[in-house]
């Protein structure tokens, strides 16, 4: 049985902290390097839902994405949430880790699982990491389909291969335009448009798109039109989860450690459902 110090120089070869953005808070946040590991759970989110699975699991390890703290605090206080969270792991022994920025760089990386799990051939990274001379690491992926589709299924496969969200996918461009090739990129996206352009790819597959950098790329006129696919967060992440824990689990038969490796399925993204529009402008307002 290893050790958490064991486990975490693993997790560490696979998604090294030294890769993370400098903003990043990346790592082990709670844990005893000495305790025991036997049961690990995977998950995008550190919030009390999850932790609550891991204690009711049995898991000693949580590794989930996206950091508890991004930023210092003063307070580990169980009356706030994140404080809360910070006691129920102590109380349990369950230690915490994130693989976040280093992850999404790391080959294969967050968006390689979700490259993967839309049935992508990843050619290369979107960003490529200057600091790695295989040039397979980096931000984002551009990707090809071994069969080319139209926006309108290429979206149809996109909804029904990532997990269900409330929001599912939101599309811009012509549903009959064909994809052969598309930039995904795990999580929020829309820092990146300058080198989708660059990619000269026929669409974009991201998360948390917003009005200004969207409208302006759509109406851009002076490049060939480039269809946007935007994606829950959480469900542009989750497939990392399942590679991850594949990774880990490999490492454990290597090692035989005999570690339980779960992946998380509760759905953590904040969206809980979806209104359908059904006025339109001349409708609304108008006189009876
Ligand atoms: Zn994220």
């Amino acid at each position: 049985m290893p050790r958490l110090s064991e486990v975490i120089t693993a997790l560490e070869n696979l998604w090294p902290a030294a890769r993370a953005e400098s903003w990043d808070a990346v790592g082990t946040v709670v844990g005893d390097p000495d305790q025991e590991v036997t049961r690990v759970l995977f998950a995008v989110d550190p919030v009390q839902e999850i932790v609550d699975e891991a204690l009711k699991l049995g898991a000693d390890l949580l590794v989930t994405h996206h950091p508890l703290y991004l930023r210092g605090t003063t307070t580990v206080a169980a009356s706030t949430f994140k404080g809360r969270v910070v006691h129920t792991l102590i109380k349990n022994d369950i230690a915490l880790h994130v693989a976040h920025t280093n992850a999404d760089k790391a080959d294969p990386g967050v968006s390689d699982a979700l490259a993967g799990a839309l049935d992508l051939r990843v050619v290369r990274p979107l960003v490529p990491d200057p600091a790695d001379p295989s040039g397979r690491q980096g931000l984002g992926r551009i990707c090809e389909l071994d069969h080319p589709l139209s926006l309108r299924d290429f979206a149809a496969r996109a909804a029904e291969r990532l997990p269900a969200t409330a929001q599912g996918i939101r599309v811009a461009g012509d549903p009959e335009a064909v994809i052969r090739t598309v930039a995904v990129s795990g999580g929020s996206g829309d820092s990146l448009f300058e080198d989708v352009r660059a990619a000269g790819v026929d669409a974009f597959l991201t998360a948390d798109l917003r009005h200004h950098p969207a409208s302006e790329f759509i109406a851009d006129h002076a490049h060939s039109p480039l269809a946007l696919l935007d994606a829950a967060h959480w469900a542009t992440e989750w497939p990392w989860c399942e590679l991850a824990a594949a990774q880990l689990d490999e490492i454990s038969d290597r090692n035989g450690w005999d570690l339980r490796v779960h992946v998380s399925k509760t759905v953590t993204d904040p969206w809980t459902a979806h209104a359908a529009s059904v006025t339109t402008t001349e409708n609304l307002g108008a006189p009876n």
